[in-house]
């Protein structure tokens, strides 16, 4: 089979089936030095990541779809009932029961603010965020943890108003399908693909 077949996968029977080849080492490179001394080799190596979503999977197709999925704890024996939580949890902290899902999309956009932030120039492999990055945390009325996201346009400072955009068109489901920009911004202003 031809190495440039892309990998793939599929559900068959609810498991994941496996297809083409998933690992793909490179020829090395030898590395000289300015007088032609072998110092060392560069070992390429490509391979493609599989990651499962699992019960976590509503949240990233909800964002495709312009909604942003909570979940609450609904167990009537839980100290904590009716507790939202943001980021994802599939299960109660407090009594690990199985949560519910919630749409906060409205509350989101009616009422999200900055809790705190933080700028940074450094960034780790394959950033795909515009630097420097604008790391907030925000907090929701109404939802007893705060998400971290990022800034794309505006300014952060503390309690101010945002609004999530979602990545409608090219989704990618990952995290990045959700991004933030300070309330008031254009519909006009958005990154390439993003709607509120
Ligand atoms: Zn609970």
């Amino acid at each position: 089979m031809s190495d440039n077949v892309p990998a793939k996968v599929t559900v068959v029977n609810g498991r994941y089936k496996f297809e083409n080849k998933f690992h793909h080492p490179e020829k090395n490179q030898p590395i000289w030095d300015d007088k032609g001394v072998l110092k060392g080799i560069t070992n390429p190596r490509n391979m493609t990541y599989v990651h499962a979503y699992g019960g976590e999977a509503i949240f990233f197709e909800s964002m495709s779809k312009g909604k942003l999925i909570a979940t609450r704890c609904d167990n009537p024996d839980c100290v904590t009932k009716g507790s939202i939580y943001m980021p994802f949890r599939i299960h109660c902290p407090d009594c690990l029961a199985r949560t519910s899902t919630v749409d906060i999309t409205d509350r989101a956009k009616a009422n999200a603010i900055v809790h705190s932030f933080m700028i940074t120039e450094r960034t780790g492999a394959f950033n795909t965020l515009p630097t420097p990055i604008k790391f907030v945390n925000i907090e929701f009325d109404g939802v007893c943890t705060i998400l971290m996201g990022a800034l794309v346009r505006g300014e952060p400072s503390i309690g101010m108003k945002v609004v999530p955009i979602f990545k409608t068109q090219d989704p990618e489901y990952i995290i990045t399908d959700m991004l933030w920009v300070a309330e008031g911004t254009s519909a006009n202003d958005l990154p390439e693909g993003y709607t509120f």
